[in-house]
């Protein structure tokens, strides 16, 4: 007996319901992974993340192999791929994990239209989110949440699967050629970023216990927030292709303050995929109808690309910018920062920033990311109004990078610029340029745009667009 376990997010094999289902009840298991250009080559093409996900197939090719198996490699679309699959070895079931973007669950009903003609079937099983089934987490009036904090209440008190077991043993039929994991350029693809981090579930689970050894305990007092220090768990990637389980890192919190604010981050993420699968529209458009086509966004292609290789004049929102070209990664409180930058201060189009970010991100998700440009651009599910949203990079500094420890690390030429003008270079005095050796408008760029001004071009935009 046969099945299959078409992997997309779920590159591991802790904690692997689809797998261990599969496992359980047939002597023969093909766990395949079908590289389809239409996501490769789509609207939110990577080269940075498509290697990370490169590496995460090697690491879980070589699991499956210590264990008796392989990982299955198919270049197509999945209901092409999985249905020869089927043809060839006599498979009778197909598990996977459940998708809740829009892209993955259209893509989730074309196999299923397809297998139809088989004599497969398909069986879905939880594994992508902390909880089983966040489209089942509803108000009262039994509709989908569109406020963190009730979503939050109820998600906390959800019953939880047991986090299961890597499997020990994994059968191949002997019919069936795992095939190669291409190379990027194999796919066309470029790395665009210099220091990436690695992929796979050994690295993930690494990361995860460091955190867990310690920083998680920080978390809540300045560790999420202070950019000088690495205080975040840098787990998203790993959580992104499901190379770590969410409900086994959830498993493993203890009870302080740190693991609890921890926990609670891990909410955001199932609230985003709660919300997307709700408002699939949001996908495209502001999920507040009175911001939909009505706000004049600039169309400016230069400010765009200042923003986009962090050469804005602004130290914090080039730090943060500077910090995505380096390591395909960004401190949560820089993206804010450079979120509200690019959508309130240049008043370009949030959508400009989700590509971008998408481009780069090795953690690229639609569901978070779209999430939090929306509440950065303030048109999302947040109730807030824009104004509360206009950050001030200075301020934003002062708090979160006092020593300038942040910014010095990814904008070398301010290195040696002293304490007190590191957040408004622009300010120094002349002489003080020339002592710390960086001219302002030759050395490090002249503030891109007036930040008042900008600021009460916001407001206004945002009005006129609510009248
Ligand atoms: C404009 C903008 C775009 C973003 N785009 C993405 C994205 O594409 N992919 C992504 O995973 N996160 C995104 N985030 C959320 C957040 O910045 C990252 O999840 C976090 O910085 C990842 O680092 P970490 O793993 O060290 O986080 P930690 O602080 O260690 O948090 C643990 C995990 O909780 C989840 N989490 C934390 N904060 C959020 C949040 N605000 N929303 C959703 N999940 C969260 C992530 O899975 C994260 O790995 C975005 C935030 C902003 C403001």
């Amino acid at each position: 007996m046969t099945a299959i376990v078409w992997l997309r997010r779920d590159l591991r094999l802790r904690d692997h319901p689809a797998l261990r289902t599969a496992l359980d009840c047939h002597e023969h298991v093909i766990p395949v992974f079908c590289l389809d250009d239409r996501l490769l080559r789509g609207r939110f093409a990577s080269g940075p993340r498509t290697q990370f996900m490169l590496e995460a197939l090697a690491d879980l090719d070589a699991g499956l192999r210590d264990r008796g198996g392989a990982l299955v490699i198919r270049r197509g679309s999945p209901e092409q791929e999985l249905a020869r699959l089927i043809e060839q070895s006599g498979a009778e079931e197909v598990h996977f994990t459940q998708e809740l973007t829009p892209f993955g669950r259209k893509r989730g009903l074309r196999v299923r239209r397809a297998l139809e003609r088989t004599s497969a079937v398909l069986c879905a099983h939880p594994g992508l989110t902390v909880a089983d089934d966040v489209t089942e987490i509803r108000t009262q009036q039994d509709r989908p949440y569109t406020v963190f904090s009730p979503f939050h209440r109820n998600w906390s008190e959800l019953p939880r699967r047991p986090v299961l077991q890597a499997p020990r043993a994994v059968q191949l039929p002997a019919a069936i050629e795992a095939g190669e994991i291409p190379t990027l350029a194999d796919l066309g693809l470029e790395q665009e970023v210099a220091e990436p981090m690695a992929g796979g579930e050994a690295e993930g689970n690494r990361r995860l216990e460091r955190f867990l050894a310690g920083p998680v305990d920080g978390y809540r007092r300045g560790g999420q927030d202070d950019l000088g220090r690495e205080g975040t768990s840098r787990l998203s990637a790993y959580l992104h292709f499901g190379c770590v389980s969410p409900l086994q890192i959830e498993s493993r919190l203890a009870g302080g303050e740190g693991p609890q604010a921890f926990r609670r981050q891990l909410c955001w993420r199932d609230f985003y995929h709660h919300v997307l699968w709700a408002h699939p529209d949001n996908a495209r458009q502001e999920h507040q109808e009175r911001y939909r086509g009505t706000i004049d966004w600039v169309e400016d292609g230069d400010l765009l690309a200042a923003w986009q290789q962090g050469r804005t004049g602004y130290p914090l929102v080039d730090a943060g910018m500077r910090q995505l070209l380096r390591e395909g990664w960004m401190h949560n409180r820089a993206r804010l920062v450079v979120g509200s930058f690019l959508t309130k201060d240049l008043g370009i189009d949030w959508r400009e920033g989700e590509a971008w970010f998408m481009r780069l991100l090795l953690d690229g998700d639609e569901a978070n990311n779209n999430g939090n440009w929306q509440w950065i651009a303030s048109v999302g599910t947040d109730p807030q109004p824009y104004f509360r949203r206009i950050y001030n990079q200075a301020l934003h500094m002062e708090r979160f990078d006092p020593a300038g420890v942040y910014v010095r690390r990814y904008v070398p030429e301010l290195a040696s610029v002293p304490d007190r003008w590191l957040s408004e270079p622009w300010e120094m005095p002349e002489e003080v340029q020339r002592d710390c050796g960086c001219l302002i408008g030759r050395d490090y760029p002249e503030p891109i745009v007036d930040r008042r001004a900008a600021r009460e071009a916001a407001k206004a935009r945002y009005r006129a667009a609510a009248d």
